[in-house]
């Protein structure tokens, strides 16, 4: 996704602004995979191929989730890993 929609981004579930972006491939203005939170609920959202996948909680499934969580464990802060939300490892 192009880094400047995360001026625009909100959570789905609570509409929450600004959501925090972590960078796991990135070049100057495109991040090609990535986490975004929601601080307020916890949720996370991941960037994969440079698309960021907002779905709610009843879209998503625990196998590919967890899958992300475990292939990007090093660069997720510890407590996403451990109590973000739908799913966490
Ligand atoms: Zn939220």
């Amino acid at each position: 996704m192009k880094r400047k929609l995360l001026y625009i981004l909100a959570c789905p579930i609570d509409k929450y602004h600004p959501l925090d972006l972590y960078e796991f491939a990135a070049s100057n203005d495109v991040i090609q995979h990535g986490l975004l939170v929601c601080p307020k609920c916890m949720r996370y959202y991941p960037i994969i191929d440079e698309i960021p996948r907002m779905l709610p909680d009843e879209m998503r499934h625990d196998k590919e989730d967890i899958e992300f969580l475990q292939k990007w464990k090093k660069s997720i802060p510890e407590k996403i890993l451990k109590s973000g939300k739908p799913f966490h490892i």
